[in-house]
């Protein structure tokens, strides 16, 4: 259980590139490392407008001096400082990932990185093999995967509950871009621009969420071939997709599909993982994290409510109210961020074997999801081919 009681010997000096005033994501972050005493915010880049991001960590709190023009200033910096930041969070769009992480490990801070983690699988392996030669964490904010019912999910299948894993159906698929609201919305144009969103919009954006659950849920598939098609239903997106199909094939014989949309009008979020075995089958709804539907063939489906006593053990480790209180999406984070803290001490203590069983979406999470996001891209523009997944 989740009392406030920090598990780290200290709160990790941490700042901000991004999240400004006025970011979709900027907030969520703040409240997630800041919520359980973890993180302590003590400087920022917070936007590319020096000035507008000054003035916003100024009423943050933060102190004038550390608030920085640009990310740079600020790795310089706090490098020289004593009491300087140990920790990084990249709430920026996609085409500074790459970038900033770099220079963040170079500068020997850990990183907390938005998804995608950066456009080519070549510049994913390479922030992985200079955190991995530095020992420094790189967390990725697959946030939904904080959910307490993921957990129990994994459970599930690994005990065998299902049985035999033959079907994967992933999905998420929104309504909010039916339209060319990007016209007004510079949250979505960049979202929508190959220079900003880099290869993929939806694909990126959104499935690689569900893509990293299903791998937390079935750590033992492994993608042997995929196929791919898009479309830009909004025309003026293409090349980028805002609508995507993916088949996949699985070594283990399993299959699995992914639906990522985000002209499913009418929709909300509808980001759904629905895992098929022999015996039953799972399915999480993101828009009702506290439930996981149980199905077991030939008897009455259950809805598993978390917080509750029959929940593996695992599933009940992070609760923090106790059942029938719902727990929603900052809370999922806040879980993430105390993993992230305890990987990044542990890391910094030169033990990361203390924290084998942690499990938080790291930089390997992040490579794959770059690396699907690349074979779909691939699949598609060949004209929706079987591509070998390597
Ligand atoms: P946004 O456009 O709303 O905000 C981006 C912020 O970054 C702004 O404050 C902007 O001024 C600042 N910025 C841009 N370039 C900068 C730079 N070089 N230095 C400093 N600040 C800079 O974008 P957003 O929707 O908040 O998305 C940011 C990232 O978060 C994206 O990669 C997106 O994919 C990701 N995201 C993830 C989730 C999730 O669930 N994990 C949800 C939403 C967004």
């Amino acid at each position: 259980m989740i009392n406030g009681t920090r598990l780290t010997k200290s709160a990790i000096r941490w700042g901000m590139v991004g999240g400004g005033k006025g970011s979709q994501i900027g907030y969520v972050h703040r409240s997630a490392a800041l919520r359980d005493g973890y993180f302590d915010l003590k400087a920022g880049a917070f936007d590319l407008d020096p000035d507008r991001g000054r003035a916003f960590g100024v009423d943050l709190g933060l102190d004038p001096d550390r608030c920085y023009p640009d990310y740079g200033a600020m790795f310089a910096a706090e490098s020289a400082r004593p009491d300087g930041i140990r920790c990084v969070t990249v709430a920026t769009p996609n085409n500074t990932h790459y970038p900033i992480t770099r220079a963040a490990l170079l500068a020997g801070l850990h990183v907390i990185c938005e998804k995608p983690l950066t456009f080519t699988t070549a510049e994913a392996l390479d922030l992985q093999a200079i955190a991995a030669e530095r020992g420094l964490v790189v967390g990725v904010t697959y946030g939904y995967s904080g959910h307490q019912m993921i957990e129990e999910a994994a459970r599930l299948v690994a005990d065998g509950t299902l049985g035999e894993i033959r079907i994967v159906n992933l999905q998420f698929a929104h309504g909010f871009h039916s339209q060319a609201v990007e016209g007004d919305s510079p949250a979505t144009r960049w979202r929508v621009d190959p220079a900003f969103a880099g290869p993929s919009y939806v694909l990126g954006d959104l499935a690689t969420h569900p893509l990293y659950i299903a791998g937390v849920i079935c750590p033992d598939l492994r993608i042997k071939r995929l196929l791919c098609s898009r479309q830009s239903f909004v025309a003026s997106r293409a090349p980028l997709e805002d609508n995507a199909t993916v088949l996949m094939e699985y070594d283990t014989g399993a299959v699995g599909t992914c639906w990522t949309s985000a002209v499913n009008a009418g929709a909300m979020h509808s980001q759904k993982v629905r895992v098929v075995g022999s015996k039953g089958s799972i399915e999480w709804w993101d828009e009702h994290p506290n439930q996981l539907r149980l199905e077991i063939q030939g008897e009455p489906a259950r809805l598993l409510d978390r917080g509750m006593p029959y929940l593996h053990p695992q599933a009940l480790a992070d609760d923090r109210i106790g059942a029938g209180h719902p727990e929603g999406l900052f809370d999922a984070w806040a879980n993430l961020h105390y993993r992230f803290a305890l990987a990044i001490e542990a890391h910094e203590d030169r033990d990361p074997s203390g924290v084998a069983g942690l499990r938080y979406p790291g930089i390997a999470a992040g490579v794959e999801g770059v690396r699907w996001v690349e074979h779909c891209v691939r699949s598609a523009d060949a004209g929706g081919v079987w591509v070998d997944y390597a």
